[in-house]
């Protein structure tokens, strides 16, 4: 089912749903059901993978000179959610990115999911690579989101790259894309960017997931904003418990969002990162519990692999 179609089906009711990282190369892919298995008591409406592109290194030759190098470290978001809608017979929703990707690499993407039987997918830019200042589009590919989105809606209507495939039969798929309450980290202003996310869903976006937050404000704040430009789409929270003391900097350094000054003061008094888990998982019930009442339709959590943390989240959110 799309996950549209699961939230519509709710009727107001909040679902659970969760997103994964595929395993680094070389680990199996039961360390994917191990993080899965405590979380299916939860009915997870969807569960989203991410996809990682290609980075590039410089490694040194034997005669001392650097060799570009590609290393794709996180491969198999395909065959990860073939896996999961086989075995748990749950909506997976692979990410696409449009860097590393022409728009012929974009569509075969999207045959061999079609034809596994995925019809969710979330449409995004992705990042620059570390070499790369700024993000540069792949040759033939796209440089933003919404020419993505534009790309799978085509094939939704039977247009195809390959002219060959014209009559083929169109794809039919449900398109999230990101949103970003704090706006994005280029974005100039988050006028602009809530400018350029309506753009989004006018090419044919169906629903936004949010970059996590911490403060719930900031995400009532956004959704009116986006009501206000008249974005109707549904808006899901993304939302992510803090464990660790080293998150109290990378978080705001790598994914541009503040953190509110009682959870930043709380973490800093913690004397363990045992102690740190216990306050990020509080603050992220309490979160979780408002938005709830506030009728967010779906809690995303962003679970990194750390099922415990979201199942004690959940076990106290979606007791019923
Ligand atoms: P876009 O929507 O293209 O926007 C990128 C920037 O360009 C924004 O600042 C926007 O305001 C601006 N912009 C958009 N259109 C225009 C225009 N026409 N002219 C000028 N400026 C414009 N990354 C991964 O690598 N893999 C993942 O699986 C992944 N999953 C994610 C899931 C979620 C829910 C979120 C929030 C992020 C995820 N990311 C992932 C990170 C994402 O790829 C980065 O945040 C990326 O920098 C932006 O992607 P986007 O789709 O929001 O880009």
């Amino acid at each position: 089912m799309k996950v549209t179609e699961h939230i519509q089906n709710a009727n107001g009711k909040t679902l659970f749903s969760f997103e994964i990282l595929p395993p680094l190369k070389g680990q199996n892919i039961q360390s994917i059901f191990d993080a899965i298995d405590p979380l299916m008591e939860f009915n997870p409406a969807f569960i989203d993978v991410t996809y990682h592109r290609e980075e590039y290194e410089y490694v040194e030759r034997e005669d001392g000179l650097l060799e570009k190098r590609v290393v794709k470290k996180r491969p198999g978001t395909v065959g990860i959610c073939a896996a999961i809608q086989n075995k748990y017979g749950v909506d997976a929703v692979p990410h696409i990115l449009c860097g590393g990707f022409s728009k012929e690499d974009t569509e075969n993407f999207l045959i061999d999911i079609d034809f596994l039987g995925i019809h969710n997918v979330v449409a995004l830019r992705g990042d620059a690579v570390k070499t790369e200042t700024y993000f540069k589009p792949e040759k033939n590919g796209h440089a933003f989101a919404k020419d993505l989105v534009e790309q799978i809606v085509k094939m939704n209507h039977g247009t195809y790259l390959d002219e060959s495939l014209e009559n083929s039969a169109c794809t039919d798929f449900n398109i999230g894309v990101a949103g970003y309450p704090e706006k994005h980290m280029e974005a100039a202003s988050l006028e602009q960017d809530i400018y350029h996310l309506k753009k989004k869903v006018e090419a044919g976006a169906d629903y936004i997931v949010t970059q996590m937050f911490f403060d719930n404000q900031k995400y009532y704040d956004f959704i009116e904003k986006c009501r206000t430009s008249g974005i109707n789409v549904p808006i899901i929270p993304g939302l992510k418990p803090i464990t660790t003391k080293s998150q109290l900097s990378m978080i705001p350094h790598r994914f541009k969002v503040d953190l509110p000054n009682d959870l930043v003061i709380a973490i800093a008094k913690a004397k363990d990162n045992k102690e740190v888990k216990e306050i990020g998982i509080n603050w992220c019930i309490q979160q979780s519990k408002d938005l709830m009442k506030n009728g967010a339709p779906v809690l995303h959590y962003y679970s990194m692999g750390k099922s415990e943390v979201v199942k004690r989240i959940a076990s106290e959110v979606f007791k019923d």
